[in-house]
């Protein structure tokens, strides 16, 4: 029987390990890295009380709104030096702490300036333009947990939370080889019956943008001895396999009978459309994803499945993308049995999000993902699609990171 989707996720997530070595790196060149162990914050955020606004800092009272200005003033990385007694206020300045004795700032253009004092207005509450020392994170709390990755807002929290090094998983190494006798390097002359190969360049792009240091390991003649070369020599040497080509059931399938010599299979073809051939397993001590060698279906199932194998792989928490729930503005034949993904689009109409398919959904078809600004996806149980129906749209910008 043939799995479903969620299988293969399930395999990933059971059969699949993290790396585990580990390195300590500057923060300021951990973009993109996984955090290997939680980052326990080593100050409070804000580390003190401090102003929000430009303004006037005092200690409310409840009834009052005029209080005499006192000389001096609070400013960002120049704090007062003394106490505010009851019924004065002090300038401060965004960002600035709360100098002792004071609790609540009223805006600079709020108040009215007398010549001995300023008036406040009478709406203001306890505590207004203030931020609470600790009020986005406490300190020795956790900040950022094992398995994230570090974005910019998640490298933005770790540098405020006082960390100028990380630890941080090493980073992925993955191989990527074409195959087929037909395959020519872009930019050489084409033979006839020949094609360029399309997989590499957009399976390097997809995998370092998700982190991995990815080595370009050429094209694959159609020949089983060097197939299982080629494939034993990578075993040996990287964490992830990733070929595209040569793992459907015709005579030249040559990937398929390798891994099965030099490792094994957790999964040969899924009820998946496009893509039905993917494949996952392990050669020596690296894993295998076998792609179809069409390219979008390549795509589809490397966006679909090897994103989730890589974050696996990497030690990060699984990335979610998010399902938008939308309306078909378009109607699809099919038969319930398989997940399926269409390339498509997404605009809206009136209060509805409605999404468009390309007409040509075939699996060779590189315009119509270029087209995309995402995809449709449609559950196994589903039968035909019809304008109007509710569909599920995964944007491919979130997906690409
Ligand atoms: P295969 O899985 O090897 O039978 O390949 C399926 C189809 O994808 C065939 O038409 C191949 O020519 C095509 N194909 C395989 N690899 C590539 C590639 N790297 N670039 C473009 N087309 C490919
Ligand atoms: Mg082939």
């Amino acid at each position: 029987m043939t799995l479903l989707y969620g299988d293969a996720l399930e395999i990933i997530e059971s059969r699949i390990a993290g790396i585990a070595e580990i390195e300590r790196i500057r923060l300021s060149e951990a973009a993109g890295r996984v955090l290997a162990a939680d980052l326990i914050a080593k100050t409070a955020l804000p580390p003190a009380d401090a102003s929000a606004m430009d303004g006037f800092a005092f200690a409310f009272t409840p009834g009052v709104t005029r209080y005499r200005r006192m000389a001096g003033r609070s400013a960002a990385g120049h704090p007062f030096d003394g106490v505010v007694p009851p019924g004065h206020a002090l300038r401060i300045l965004t960002g600035a702490m709360m100098p002792p004795g004071t609790d609540t700032v009223a805006t600079q253009e709020s108040c009215t300036v007398t010549e001995d004092g300023i008036e406040v207005p009478a709406s203001l509450s306890l505590g207004a333009n203030r931020r609470l020392c600790g009020e986005d994170v406490r300190a020795g709390s956790v900040v950022l947990t094992k398995g994230t990755r570090l974005t910019a807002p998640a490298l933005g929290l770790a540098a405020a939370a006082g960390f100028g090094e990380v630890t941080v998983a090493r980073r992925l190494r993955v191989a990527v080889f074409s195959t087929g006798d037909e395959l020519v390097e872009p930019g050489h002359p084409l033979p006839p019956g020949a094609l360029n190969d399309a997989n590499r360049p957009w399976l390097m792009a997809m995998l370092s943008g998700w982190g991995a240091e990815v080595t370009d390991l050429g094209i694959l003649p159609d020949r089983a001895v060097s197939v299982r070369d080629s494939l034993a020599w990578a075993g040996e040497r990287f964490d992830l396999i990733v070929t595209s080509g040569g793992v459907s059931m015709g005579d030249e399938d040559h990937v398929r009978h390798a891994v099965a010599t030099l490792g094994g299979f957790h999964f040969e073809g899924l009820a998946i459309k496009p893509g039905k051939p993917v494949s996952l397993g392990w050669v020596g001590g690296a894993a295998f994803l076998g792609l179809p060698g069409n390219p979008v279906a390549g795509m589809i199932t490397f966006l679909m499945i090897g994103r989730v194998l890589a974050d696996r792989l990497s030690g990060a928490v699984p990335s979610r993308e998010a399902r938008i729930p939308a309306i078909a503005g378009f109607s699809h034949p099919r038969k319930p049995g398989r997940r399926e993904w269409l390339r498509a689009r997404l605009r809206t109409d009136g209060d509805h999000l409605v999404v468009e398919c390309h007409p040509q959904q075939g699996s060779a078809m590189l315009s119509s993902m270029v087209w995309a600004d995402g995809l449709v996806e449609i559950g196994e149980a589903a039968g035909p699609v019809a304008p109007g129906d509710p569909v599920t749209f995964l944007s491919l910008a979130e997906m690409l990171r």
